[in-house]
C-alpha cells in the first residue's frame, strides 16, 4: 500500500519475520552466553589492531545490512575488544564484572523501552522500591529521596547542587552563585577523594578554589582536626564552611574516612555533610564489613554505584538525599507539557525528573533491581567478603615475596604495590602495560606517597584465588625481564666502549 506521495504506508521497524527473528535473537544470547562462560579462555585485553581501528571509520550505511550481518560484525570488531573487566584478572580502576542476571534484566528493560523521567507506571515503582531498599539498608529516613544516575561523578554532583540550594536559597536558580554569600561558600574534601569531587565545585558555579583539601592520615583517611581547623579558619575570615565530601573507600586504596566524627564536625558548623562511597558504601551488605560504615546513617547525601562492587551492568549510579525537598527543590521546573494529572499516565506522586538534570531517563533500576532480588543482600555481601579475602591474601603474598613492596594499608579489596628495583617508576609502569597488552592480567597504577604502585582492584566476584596468585607471578617475571632488558644495552655499551679504547 502507498499513500498519497507515493511512498510505502509503513516504516515499521520491527522483523517481518518473527521466526527468523527469534532465531536470531536466540542465536545472540547464546553467542553472549559463551562468552560470559567462557571468559577465562581468553586474554584479559587484546589491543585494537588497526584494522579493527579503520573499520569503525567506514561511513553510514545507506542501506540496511539486516541484523544478522550486523552481529557478525560485532562479533568479530567489537566483542573481542572490549575493556576487559567480565574477565576475573581484570583488576584495573575500580571495574564491576557484571552478571548475566544484569545482562537479561537490561535486555527486559530494552524490549519495554520505559522512560523514567517520570508518569505513573510501574518502572517508577521499581526505582522507588529501590529508594526504599537503600533509606533502610543506610538508616535513612522516609523523607529522604534516591535517583538512579550515570555514576557517582553524576551523584557527588548533584549532592553538591542540592547543597549549595539549600545554603543560599532558591534565589541562585534565577541570579546564579552571585551573591557575597555565594561567592563565601568553601567545601571540604580530603587528598584522597576523587577528581570528580573538584569537578563538581567548578560546574557547580562555587569554582575549583572554593574546594578546601584536607590531608589525610597514614591509613588515607581524612585529618579530622586539620578538617576542623580549616573550617574554623575559614568561618572567623568570614567565609561559609557548607559542605564536607567524606569518601567511603578511596579509589587509590580503599580507606574509609571516619564518617561518625565526620557528621559530628558538619553538625558542629552546620554543614552538609556528604559521603562518596561510590564502591565503598555498597559494604553495607556484609555483615563483617558493614560496621566501617558507622555514621553513613548521618549523612545529608550519599553517592554510589551499583556498577562496582554491586556488579550491575554499566551504568548504574545512584545519589541519596536526606532532605528530599531540597533535592526536589533544587531540580523540579515548570513546564507546562510536564503537567501532573490527578488520574491517568500523567500522574503520580513521584517524578524522578525533578530530582536530577535528566528528563528523558532509562530504566537502569530493573538490572539493579533483578540483580537485588536475584542474589540478595546476602549474595551481594559474600562478593564483597570474597574480593576482601583475596586482597588480603595478595597482601600475604607481596609481604612474603621479597621481590616485592607492599605501598600502602589493605583497607578493603585494593592493593597498591610494585616491583622492588632501581627506576621503579618506570619499571612498574612498563610492568602493568606489558601485563595488560600480554592479557594475563590487567591492573592498573596509581601513585602512593609519589611512588608509581601496581594498583590491583579486586572487585569481580568471578575472580579466585588463583588469579591473584598468576598476577603476582606475572608481575616478578615481568619484573626481572624488564630489569634484565635495561641492564642489557649497558652491557652492550661497556663492552663497545671496551673495545674502542
Ligand atoms: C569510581 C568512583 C567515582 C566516580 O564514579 P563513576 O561511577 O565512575 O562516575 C567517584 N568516587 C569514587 C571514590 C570512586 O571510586
Amino acid at each position: 500500500m502507498t499513500i498519497a506521495d507515493g511512498s510505502a504506508s509503513t516504516a515499521d521497524l520491527d522483523p517481518a519475520d518473527w521466526a527468523q527473528a527469534r532465531a536470531q535473537g536466540h542465536k545472540m544470547l547464546d553467542s553472549m552466553m559463551d562468552f560470559i562462560e567462557n571468559v577465562r579462555d581468553r586474554p584479559v585485553w587484546e589491543p585494537m589492531p588497526p584494522e579493527v581501528r579503520a573499520h569503525f571509520r567506514e561511513t553510514l550505511p545507506d542501506a540496511g545490512q539486516g541484523l544478522d550481518a550486523v552481529f557478525e560484525e560485532f562479533s568479530t570488531f567489537i566483542q573481542p575488544y572490549s575493556t576487559g573487566n567480565v574477565h576475573p584478572r581484570f583488576m584495573g580502576w575500580v571495574h564491576g564484572g557484571g552478571t548475566v542476571t544484569g545482562m537479561l534484566a537490561e535486555m527486559l528493560a530494552a524490549g519495554l523501552n520505559a522512560n523514567l523521567g517520570g508518569r505513573d507506571h510501574a518502572p517508577i515503582a521499581v526505582e522507588q522500591q529501590i529508594v526504599q531498599w537503600l533509606r533502610d539498608r543506610f538508616g535513612l529516613p522516609d523523607a529522604a529521596s534516591g535517583l538512579f544516575v550515570t555514576g557517582s561523578s553524576m551523584a557527588n554532583q548533584i549532592a553538591v547542587w542540592v547543597a549549595r540550594n539549600k545554603a543560599l536559597g532558591p534565589d541562585v536558580r534565577e541570579n546564579g552563585v552571585t551573591t557575597e554569600r555565594g561567592l563565601a561558600l568553601r567545601a571540604y574534601t580530603s587528598a584522597a577523594a576523587h577528581c570528580c569531587v573538584a569537578q563538581a565545585m567548578d560546574l557547580a558555579g562555587l569554582g575549583t578554589a572554593a574546594l578546601r583539601i584536607i590531608p589525610v592520615d597514614d591509613s588515607h583517611r581524612m585529618d579530622l582536626r586539620a578538617l576542623q581547623q580549616a573550617m574554623e579558619t575559614d568561618r572567623r575570615e568570614g567565609l561559609v564552611p557548607f559542605f564536607v565530601a567524606a569518601t567511603a573507600g578511596t579509589v587509590d586504596v580503599g580507606a574509609i574516612d571516619d564518617l561518625d566524627a565526620v557528621a559530628t564536625i558538619c553538625r558542629a558548623q552546620n554543614a552538609w555533610f556528604h559521603v562518596d562511597g561510590a564502591f565503598g558504601a555498597l559494604a553495607a551488605f556484609s555483615e563483617s564489613k558493614a560496621s566501617l560504615l558507622a555514621g553513613i546513617e548521618r549523612a545529608d547525601s550519599i553517592a554510589f554505584d551499583f556498577h562496582k562492587w554491586g556488579q550491575v551492568p554499566y551504568d548504574a549510579g545512584f545519589v541519596m538525599v536526606r532532605d528530599g525537598a531540597a533535592h526536589r527543590a533544587t531540580f523540579s521546573a515548570p513546564a507546562n507539557y510536564l503537567g501532573r494529572a490527578s488520574r491517568g499516565l500523567a500522574g503520580g506522586d513521584i517524578w524522578p525528573c525533578d530530582f536530577g538534570p535528566d528528563l528523558s531517563r532509562g530504566f537502569r533500576a530493573l538490572k539493579t533491581w533483578f540483580t537485588l532480588k536475584t542474589y540478595g543482600a546476602t549474595g551481594l555481601g559474600a562478593v564483597v567478603d570474597h574480593t576482601c579475602r583475596l586482597a588480603s591474601h595478595l597482601q600475604g603474598l607481596i609481604e612474603s615475596t621479597p621481590q616485592l613492596e607492599l605501598l600502602a594499608p589493605v583497607a578493603l579489596n585494593i592493593v597498591c604495590f610494585r616491583y622492588i628495583c632501581a627506576d621503579a617508576d618506570r619499571v612498574n609502569a612498563e610492568i602493568v602495560m606489558s601485563l595488560q597488552e600480554s592479557g594475563i592480567a590487567a591492573p592498573s597504577t596509581t601513585r602512593v606517597g609519589g611512588k608509581l604502585a601496581i594498583r590491583a582492584a579486586i572487585m569481580n566476584h568471578r575472580t579466585r584465588l588463583e588469579d591473584v596468585d598468576a598476577l603476582v607471578q606475572a608481575v616478578i617475571m615481568l619484573g626481572s625481564a624488564e630489569v634484565e632488558r635495561r641492564v642489557a644495552p649497558t652491557v652492550e655499551a661497556t663492552r663497545i666502549l671496551a673495545e674502542a679504547s
